[in-house]
């Protein structure tokens, strides 16, 4: 059980107060406030009996550490009850290749939502379809209708919601009773919402994955993943963690752990920026639609609501029909959006994207150029004149 200061549990405190008082063992950490950085491989046994016991607190560096401790602690309360152990490992990739690979043998099938993360699809139809696992993918918007596609030797569904790129928002409560029903696992990847905004453990999730990459590191400085699971997961998550021999380096997990002190206020911004944006954004005479699932007309609106306590600052938008100079125009405008991969920090991107290329299950036609945008921590004012300069160069080439 995760303890506050005083020693009591943290289960009755609302989550932004977890998690500034979870992880905090101030009488180890000699009264500092935060834990050491605990860079080692080596943990001593005092007696030739404790070391045939393998007593002690921590008995190897890659299985843990104190700060890597601390941070478990933290994100199990963030988490919730459900959680039984949080895995820590470098990326969001190897958060999801784990945690599948800890589900998965020879000879079973996977079904994984047509809208995840294009790596995820890269590691099911690469490694995965090399060592014996077939997938099979689904509409996003299947909802209970996923049952047709179940399979005697179906092990396990990966969904994501919202998908980063498209925003689409899977049912995945509903589809998580389909599962359970027939015995396979469910795995999520929750990098949108963070457990802040959903505890995804709560909602038939048996596998939450988080690139820490994004809102838990928070400033683009850190490559991180998470892997929580609930107690009927978690015994294989970590014998596949043990067995793989990932761990996290020690700077990093220390920078997790500080990024994770601020999550809510920074995410709090993120969402009413977001919102503010994606609202201005709708009315231009340039944006055809706004994919953004806390806007009330947005198709994936209703699950939000449902399953949601709130909006990240990831949204994306469908540009009326324009030649890709024209596009690109608005990209080589913008000065406070920068160009480039990844999200969840500080600062404000945007990104083409174009999901008809990859996708298999479901035909990706939205009528016109997307673009994802992250909004940052900047003014909304400022970032609203820049996408303004962004819009007068489209349509000086229209
Ligand atoms: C970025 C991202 C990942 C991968 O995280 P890395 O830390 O870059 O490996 C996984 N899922 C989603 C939704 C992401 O956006």
């Amino acid at each position: 059980m995760t303890l506050s200061k005083d020693g009591g549990p943290t289960d009755s405190l609302r989550a932004e107060t977890r998690l500034v008082v979870s992880g905090r063992d101030t009488e180890a950490q000699k009264g500092f406030v935060n834990p050491p950085v605990v860079r080692g491989s080596t943990v001593l046994y005092p007696t030739a009996g404790d070391l045939h016991a393998h007593r002690g607190e921590f008995h190897y560096g890659r299985h843990g550490t104190p700060t890597t401790r601390a941070l478990q602690d933290a994100l199990t309360a963030l988490e919730g009850p459900q959680c039984a152990g949080v895995g820590l490992v470098p990326s969001g990739v190897s958060a999801i290749s784990t945690a599948l690979l800890s589900v998965l043998k020879a000879g079973d099938h996977l079904l994984v939502c047509d809208n995840v993360y294009r790596p995820t699809r890269n590691f099911c139809d690469g490694l995965l379809a090399r060592y014996g696992v077939e997938t099979t993918y689904f509409d996003p918007l299947v909802g209970s209708g996923i049952a047709a596609l179940f399979r005697p030797n179906t092990r396990a569904v990966m969904a994501e919601a919202p998908g980063s790129q498209s925003l689409e928002m899977p049912d995945v409560p509903a589809i998580a009773a389909v599962a359970h029903a027939r015995g396979a696992l469910v795995v999520d990847d929750n990098t949108w919402a963070t457990p802040l905004f959903r505890r995804a453990l709560e909602q038939g999730v048996d596998i939450s994955i988080q690139a820490a990459t994004k809102y838990i590191g928070g400033h683009s400085d850190i490559m991180f993943g998470t892997i929580s699971a609930n107690a009927n997961a978690w015994p294989a998550v970590a014998e596949t963690i043990r067995l793989l021999g990932v761990c996290a380096g020690p700077d990093d997990v220390f920078l997790a752990l500080r990024g994770l002190r601020t999550l809510a206020v920074r995410l709090a911004h993120h969402q009413q920026a977001a919102i503010d944006m994606a609202q201005w954004l709708a009315r231009r005479p340039e944006v055809a639609r706004v994919l953004h699932p806390a806007l009330p007309d947005d198709p994936g609106h209703a699950i939000w609501k449902r399953d949601f306590t709130g909006a990240s600052g990831l949204f994306s938008i469908v540009l009326k029909p324009a030649p890709q100079q024209a596009v690109d125009a608005l990209l080589d405008t913008v000065k406070l959006f920068g160009m480039g991969y990844s999200w969840g920090g500080f600062e404000s991107l945007v990104i083409p994207f174009d999901c008809a290329t990859y996708r298999t299950a479901t035909t990706w036609a939205p009528g016109g150029p997307t673009l994802r945008l992250h909004i940052g921590l900047e003014s909304v004012d400022d970032l609203k004149a820049d996408l303004d300069r962004g819009f007068e160069a489209v349509n000086a080439r229209r």
